[in-house]
């Protein structure tokens, strides 16, 4: 170990990255870094090019030549495809080194970054390059009288790409979510700018190299990474952009939103969430106690879709209770390289700070707890941002610990009578993410499910995701939809083509 100026730790392995434009790397103009911290021991895992906005706007421009000049949107869908196809195998190719890198980089547990993350970004790149193959085009005929006489018509809807495509991704699952945005863009012939979490840029790097190795032309796919108002911003505000995907917190996606409106941007939001989880009467209890905790306390809470409110119908909520909490304290927190670990320490001590005032506010305010997550007394784990699960029973919905996104391992549990009780608790939120229920009926399930604002409901599962399918909220939980034809449909604009004859 040496150390920095400010006197942390660097780890004898620590790189220095840059910045990836027009299919090179190069250091941010100015020469600044700053340093990427290691979630479970606070280490120096790299020093990073901290871009601003004269690199984005080199890197802007890099993607609008690419765009107007370059062969990327003139290619076939096919071409693109096998490009996209090739990437999705060097994912597969670099599973286990990408999934070490993302695991250390954002703390979360190797056993979800290599089993789960990293297979899904492949799953993203193959997934897309079908979809722009087989997306269908449509042609109308018709008759009809023009400058005197009658005349046959055909036209045509042309699927273009929109342009440059600015992508903003979040730190708790990196690799996942910048092929989410990146796939799409490019299967339907755009360039773009992506600006990595600064919290988590390394995994998107190597993303950046394998695009290249996999036949991506330079300009298409550019990375700057560095701070959101420094790096970020600048791209949402720039009018050589033509769409902006982010996903994000509620406060930068409304400044977002803001910033891009002054140049008609397209923009789609995935935001935070307060999702409920309903566990009836009827409910299998295994299935109820193992998913709802999981749908919790996945990479400790800190994923958007978290079941952060769980509802349990009266007539089991002593027996439930007793068999949750029992799951919930078997909980390993630990070391994330480890497979043994269940959940890994918090993104930052920043934000461990914040979720525990949150916790410390609870208190004050008088909620009872079930259970109080505490730093873990294990001297190995002290210099990572660990955190264990806490359990609260709040009165009722308005209370902040019950109605704001903790993003961290914090519930709030209640108990309900009836179906149409808990349909307006689970709907007394200004988020409209996710929710779930389990019930042994399925017309149970079906009714909550058609009652409940929310983008996604899942009965009796939770996060199953076919990539077809929409993905996104409704309320403050954003704008717009991902996933199949609502992300080519995003990346895409339909042009009409008549011709008379
Ligand atoms: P964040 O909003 O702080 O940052 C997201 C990205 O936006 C980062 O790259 C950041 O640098 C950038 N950014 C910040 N300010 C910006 C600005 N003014 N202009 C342009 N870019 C800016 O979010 P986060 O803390 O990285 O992620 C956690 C949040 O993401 C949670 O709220 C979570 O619910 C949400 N999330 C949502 C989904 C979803 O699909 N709905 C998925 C994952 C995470």
């Amino acid at each position: 170990m040496s150390a920095t100026n400010d006197g942390l730790a660097i780890a004898p392995d620590v790189r220095t990255t840059r910045l990836w434009i027009d299919g090179a790397f190069v250091d941010a103009l100015d020469g600044a870094c700053y340093d990427d911290l290691d979630p479970a021991g606070g280490d120096v895992v790299a020093r990073v090019a901290r871009g601003g906005s004269a690199d984005s706007d080199r890197a802007v421009a890099a993607a609008r030549r690419a765009f107007d000049d370059g062969p990327w949107p003139r290619m076939s869908a096919a071409q693109r495809a096998g490009v996209l196809r090739r990437l999705a195998t060097l994912l597969v190719d670099h599973r286990d080194e990408l999934a070490r890198l993302e695991s250390r980089d954002a703390g979360k547990p190797f056993r979800e970054t290599a089993d789960r993350d990293i297979p899904r970004a492949a799953d993203n790149c193959a997934f897309f390059a079908g979809a722009i193959e087989q997306r269908e085009q449509s042609a109308f005929f018709d008759r009809k009288p023009f400058l005197g006489a009658e005349r046959e018509i055909v036209s045509l809807v042309r699927d273009e790409p929109v342009g440059v495509c600015a992508l903003l991704t979040p730190w708790n699952s990196p690799l996942m979510q910048a092929t989410w945005k990146i796939a799409p863009a490019i299967a339907a012939g755009n360039t773009c700018v992506l600006k990595p979490s600064e919290l988590t840029p390394l995994s998107t790097l190597r993303l950046a190299e394998l695009c290249a190795e996999a036949g991506v032309p330079a300009g298409v796919v550019n990375v700057v990474t560095g701070f959101g108002t420094e790096a970020g911003a600048p791209l949402v505000a720039d009018p050589r952009v033509d769409a902006v995907a982010f996903t994000g917190s509620e406060a930068t996606g409304i400044a977002i939103n803001r910033a891009a409106a002054p140049t008609l941007k397209k923009v789609t939001l995935e935001l935070g969430g307060k999702s409920a989880n309903v566990v009836c009467d009827d409910a299998d209890p295994d299935l109820a106690v193992e998913g709802s905790v999981l749908a919790m306390f996945r990479h400790s809470g800190q994923v958007c879709l978290a079941g952060t409110r769980l509802y349990v119908q009266a007539g089991i909520y002593d027996r439930f209770v007793e068999r949750y909490l029992a799951r919930v304290r078997a909980l390993r927190v630990g070391d994330p390289q480890s497979r043994e670990s269940d959940l890994g320490p918090l993104i930052t001590a920043q934000h461990r700070d914040r979720v525990e005032r949150f916790v410390a506010d609870a208190d004050a305010a008088g909620v009872p707890a079930l259970l109080h997550g505490a730093r873990p007394g294990d001297p190995e784990l002290a210099a990572g941002n660990y955190l264990s699960p806490t359990i609260f029973a709040p009165h009722g919905e308005s209370e902040m610990i019950a109605c704001e996104e903790v993003f961290g391992p914090v519930l709030s549990l209640f108990r309900f009578e009836t179906l149409d009780e808990v349909v307006a608790r689970a709907n007394a939120t200004r988020f409209g993410l996710a929710a779930y229920v389990w019930t042994a009926n399925v017309a149970t399930g079906l009714r909550f499910a058609e009652r409940v604002r929310a983008g996604m409901c899942w009965i009796n599962g939770y996060f199953l995701r076919d990539l077809r399918q929409p993905f996104g909220g409704t309320g403050m939980s954003g704008l717009g939809r991902e996933g199949g034809r609502w992300s080519l449909d995003f990346f895409t604009e339909p042009k009409l083509v008549c011709i008379a004859y």
